[in-house]
């Protein structure tokens, strides 16, 4: 049961885990180091999302926890709840512990770490651990969550919080890579991905008007909507300024379009304290593996850019571009 623990082990540990360049190597660096210790079975990570929200129509807020396992497959739906993995457990503590069974021995820990820009997250590991184990894992637990924090840094945006442009671009690799192993490419399948650029309309105007103080809090609502809107298994990225990029997953076309449609009517329809109405135009395209994520990424702008010409406050798909325009060169526009 023992575990010898030698100083060249955790400089080892300590190596590692500082080498990760993200996020997700990070954590997936900080799951293997625990499921080497022979006294732990199994290490999983979680994210853990704690929305506040108005319910339509009433005044009160409604909490509600979203606990996404890591890391977030995309391609499928996960079946699994593990919104009752908090159950019972003080939240608000760093460590909770099973009850010690006959042999003063815990069966499971969960660790929670808070702090950063990101979500909370959790590590839950099962096993059997002493008391004397437990500074070990508190120990590793503190150098994680300082690493968490300086990724969350990096790779967020300190205003809405959303990952950054510089985590879009890893994303949308990743995504795009995935799709580089399939063949064909069924647009009309609710498995594909669409990327959509989001840029609010007419921006400056509220700048101007109200100034940069109302202006970021515009940005954050949106942020917020967006978070709302969207399901758990999209990416959402804060793309610069006043645009926001969405990876839609598991969506066919119909979908897809359906989806930031009702995006589009959601903002159109809030209520920006002060601001008033805010209006918001979307270009979106499919994702496929075979061209350059940075082409992808431009189509959607060019999309954006054909829904801001035709009068804003509107979704359009790149691939419907040629149908609407009689097929004139709007590729050769770059405004964005
Ligand atoms: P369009 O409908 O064509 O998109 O018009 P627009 O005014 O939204 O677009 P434009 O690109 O001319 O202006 C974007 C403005 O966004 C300009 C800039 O002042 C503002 N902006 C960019 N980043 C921030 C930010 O972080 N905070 C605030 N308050 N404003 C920002
Ligand atoms: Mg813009
Ligand atoms: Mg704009």
């Amino acid at each position: 049961m023992s575990f010898n623990l030698t100083v060249p082990q955790i400089f080892s540990w300590t190596i590692q885990l500082s080498a990760q360049q993200d996020y997700q190597a990070l954590t997936h660096k900080f799951l293997d180091i625990l499921a080497e210790i022979p006294w732990i079975d199994s290490a999983t990570a979680y994210e853990i999302y704690n929305h506040e929200r108005k319910k339509p129509g009433e005044t009160g807020t409604v909490h509600e926890l979203l606990i996404r396992r890591f890391p977030l497959d995309f391609t499928r739906n996960d079946e699994q709840n593990h919104n009752n993995l908090l159950d019972g457990l003080d939240h608000s503590a760093d460590l909770n512990l099973s009850a010690p069974d006959e042999s003063g021995l815990y069966t499971w820990a969960i660790f929670s770490i808070k702090g950063g820009g990101g979500p909370e997250r959790a590590i839950h590991l099962k096993g059997a651990f002493e008391q004397e184990m437990l500074e070990l894992l508190s120990n590793l637990r503190r150098i994680y969550r300082n690493l968490v924090i300086l990724h969350d840094t990096k790779e967020r945006d300190m205003l809405t919080k959303l990952p950054n442009r510089q985590s879009l671009d890893a994303r949308l690799l990743e995504v795009c890579e995935h799709y580089s192993d399939y063949q064909i490419i069924d647009k009309q399948e609710e498995k594909s991905s669409w990327i959509a650029i989001l840029d609010i309309d007419y921006f400056k105007r509220v700048n101007d008007d109200f100034g940069h103080l109302y202006g970021d809090e515009v940005l954050l609502t949106f942020s917020q909507l967006m978070g709302k809107c969207f399901r758990y298994n999209d990416f959402l990225f804060r793309f610069g300024g006043e645009e926001f990029v969405v990876i839609l997953n598991l969506a066919s076309q119909a979908t897809a379009i359906a989806a930031f449609n009702r995006f589009r009517e959601v903002v159109a329809n809030y209520h920006f304290p002060t601001v008033g109405q805010v209006t918001v135009s979307i270009g979106l395209t499919h994702v496929n593996g075979i061209s350059m994520p940075s082409t992808q990424l431009d189509n959607a702008d060019k999309a954006l850019y054909h829904a801001k010409y035709n009068g804003r406050n509107r979704v359009i798909l790149y691939e419907d571009m040629d149908a609407l325009t009689g097929n004139d060169d709007s590729g050769e526009i770059e405004l964005f």
